[in-house]
């Protein structure tokens, strides 16, 4: 987050991120990505030292930190030219059980994900015949005695192997069976490690820095006590955390665009072609700048919304607004970049194209950017809803 937007202990919050970074150097997260290893150190180190469970309230452990304290390490994390991907879910899909769960699911879960024990990583929504109509997934859930008995297939369930819990959604009612198509759709969390056979996996190669799996369920039998809140309204349970997340990827978003300007503008001043820096030309120097200005416009949007996520308030506008504008911003100062790299830029070695890629993934995902614009179209300036 911008400096003049912090309080005293965000700055040292910052400072401290940013120590931690230093012991992953450029090398390892292109070490990382050109082995396709999935960054274990790292996420370990960030572990040990609180910063992903600072969302946990502290009766349970946790850090009882406000989303900007999340949205300052996450972004760092990212401005140092590391990447919150591995890791941010164990920061905030322990949500849902802290908002919808029982007292004896918060005592269950919270306090071994608080301490790093449990890994709640994954979070299995997005389905290969329901894409972003949530609402059209088939993945059902029965209930037979004291078990619900689990059936279906997910897609694009992100650190899978690295998880030890998921939180899974799945039809109780069949959409054919409700008169409100968010209605019948309920939240377990599945424990992993338990799962055997029932749960079975393949890695999907992918352009991004990233594991990501393609998820078949069969007959997978969970505890009636791992449901989360009522059955069947587990849609709204869901959207009730997409503004956190909105706000945290969108920080790790704006992350990648400061460190890749960072990177663009050395480059530029540094490399010199026909007798001068190629920074001097505008057209290498314009595009760095606009993507600068453009990320700072971003920038002010996401702390308004974190602000009104700490008063209570609902920044659906603000956190949407904010993913949109940062994946913009970051996905010019990635162009820029490439731009003033040249051919350099997509040398392995100079370590711009991996997060040239990841930017834009963040188009996409976790929520497409023409979802957003449906979503802002709809709810905020009363459009007629696109579907
Ligand atoms: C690397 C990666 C990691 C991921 N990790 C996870 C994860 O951990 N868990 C999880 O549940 N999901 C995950 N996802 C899924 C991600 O959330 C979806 O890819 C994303 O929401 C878009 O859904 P889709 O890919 O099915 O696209 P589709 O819904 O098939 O859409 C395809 C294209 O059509 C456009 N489109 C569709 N409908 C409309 C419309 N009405 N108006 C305008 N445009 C429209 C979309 O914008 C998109 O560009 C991940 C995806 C990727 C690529």
């Amino acid at each position: 987050m911008t400096g003049f937007w912090l309080t005293p202990e965000q700055r040292a919050l910052r400072d401290s991120v940013a120590a931690l970074c230093a012991r992953f150097d450029e090398r390892y997260w292109i070490t990382m990505d050109t082995e396709h290893s999935y960054p274990l150190d790292f996420v370990q180190a960030l572990s040990d030292a609180g910063f992903l469970s600072v969302l946990i309230p502290e009766e349970y452990g946790g850090g009882g930190g406000t989303i900007s304290d999340a949205a300052v390490i996450l972004e760092t994390v990212n401005r140092r030219g590391g990447s919150g991907l591995p890791a941010h879910a164990q920061m905030y899909t322990m949500g849902v059980i802290l908002r919808h769960g029982n007292d004896e699911q918060k005592a269950r879960w919270l306090p071994d994900i608080a301490a790093g024990k449990t890994r709640l990583q994954a979070f299995g929504v997005t389905e290969p015949d329901a894409g972003s109509d949530t609402t059209r997934i088939t993945t059902k859930a029965e209930l037979a005695g004291d078990e619900y008995v689990i059936n279906g297939q997910k897609m694009w369930t992100s650190r899978l192997e690295h998880s030890d819990l998921m939180v899974l959604i799945a039809r109780t009612t069949p959409y054919e069976q409700v008169t409100k198509k968010t209605d019948g759709i309920s939240v377990f969390v599945v424990d992993l490690r338990e799962a055997g056979d029932a749960i079975r996996y393949s890695r999907i190669p992918v352009l991004v820095p990233h594991e990501t799996y393609s998820v078949t369920i069969t007959d997978l039998r969970v505890p009636k006590q791992n449901l989360i809140g009522e059955a069947g309204k587990g849609f709204r349970y869901i959207l009730s955390g997409l503004n956190a997340e909105r706000i945290l990827v969108a920080s790790e978003v704006l992350g990648d665009g400061y460190w890749l300007v960072g990177k663009a503008v050395r480059y530029a001043t540094d490399r010199v072609v026909f007798d001068r820096p190629i920074g001097a030309n505008q057209a290498v120097q314009f595009p760095i700048a606009q993507a600068f200005a453009q990320l700072e416009a971003a920038s002010l949007l996401r702390n308004k919304a974190a602000v009104m996520f700490e008063r209570g308030e609902n920044p659906g506008f603000e956190a949407n607004a904010t993913k949109l504008l940062a994946s913009q911003a970051t996905w010019d100062a990635a162009n820029a970049a490439m731009t003033a790299y040249g051919g350099y830029g997509m040398a392995d070695e100079c370590g711009i194209h991996r997060t040239f890629r990841a930017a834009r993934l963040h188009i996409v995902a976790p929520v497409s950017n023409n979802l957003v614009l449906s979503f802002i179209a709809a709810h905020t300036l009363g459009l007629p809803r696109s579907y």
